[in-house]
């Protein structure tokens, strides 16, 4: 995945753009585990958002797979963005849907035939080792088990790259950590990209290949974590 050149403004009070991102160009590789920290209001959220497309930049490129992701047209977008999952700081559950049926969710909005749905809800819900929850409301689920739909839910769809927003950061430490060992297993275990971004160096330095710093809408640093974090 390339991000070239990414600009976003918002037109912001009295005529004065807000850069979010000024200018951030990343390239992440198959299968790497990279990490964008940076204090709030840095633009990593409109980063991600970018990179999915929920945001559209001012400027730049967005290459997945060797294609620019701008240049798609509609239906050629909706489905690159299948390739693209995504996980939420507050887990963005359906209260009313079973964990099946919140899992199930993006494969009806795709129109996956439900014999189809069935077989994928169950696997991506063995992948996540909630299978035995699968008929629980979220409300019924500690924070890590919702945590754990939101990620299946992401996965359903098969996507190539994961896109983690703050996903720990509403979790208790012990639980962050079962959460980024399931992320890095999944990874391993299905060659996924995963790009997140936190404002905790622990998650940083507990999972990432690499990492790149942000401010002011710009990427200050980047490189392994190693070398980002421990030189003088
Ligand atoms: P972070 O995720 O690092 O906290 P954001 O990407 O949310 O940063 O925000 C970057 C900057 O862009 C901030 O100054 C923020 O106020 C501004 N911003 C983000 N989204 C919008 C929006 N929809 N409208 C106006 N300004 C925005
Ligand atoms: P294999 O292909 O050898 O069965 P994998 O490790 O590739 O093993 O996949 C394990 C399981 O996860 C398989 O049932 C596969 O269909 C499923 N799977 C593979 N990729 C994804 C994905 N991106 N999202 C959800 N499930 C997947």
């Amino acid at each position: 995945m390339q991000l070239r050149n990414l600009v976003r403004h918002f037109a912001g009070r009295g005529g004065v753009a807000t850069k979010a991102l000024d200018g951030v160009s990343l390239s992440v590789a198959a299968g790497e585990i990279f990490g964008i920290v940076g204090r709030s209001g840095a633009g990593k959220s409109t980063l991600i958002r970018c990179v999915n497309l929920l945001e559209r930049p001012t400027e730049g490129e967005v290459r997945v797979l060797g294609e620019d992701l701008l240049l798609l047209g509609d239906r050629a977008l909706r489905e690159r963005r299948r390739s693209i999952g995504m996980v939420f700081q507050h887990f963005n559950l359906l209260s009313s849907r079973t964990v099946a049926d919140n899992v199930a969710f993006p494969l009806e909005v795709a129109g996956v035939p439900q014999a189809e749905r069935k077989a994928r809800v169950a696997e991506v819900l063995g992948l996540v080792g909630l299978a035995e929850k699968a008929d629980a409301y979220p409300a019924q689920l500690s924070g890590g088990q919702k945590q754990r739909v939101g990620i299946a839910r992401a996965l359903a769809p098969r996507p190539s790259i994961l896109l983690c927003d703050e996903a720990t950061s509403a979790l208790d430490p012990e639980t962050t950590h079962d959460i980024l060992g399931l992320i890095r297993r999944l990874r391993d275990r299905l060659d996924l990209t995963v790009l997140l971004i936190t404002h905790e160096m622990a998650v940083v330095k507990e999972i990432c290949d690499r990492v790149a710093v942000m401010e002011a809408g710009k990427v200050l640093e980047e490189g392994r974590v190693f070398d980002v974090f421990t030189r003088p």
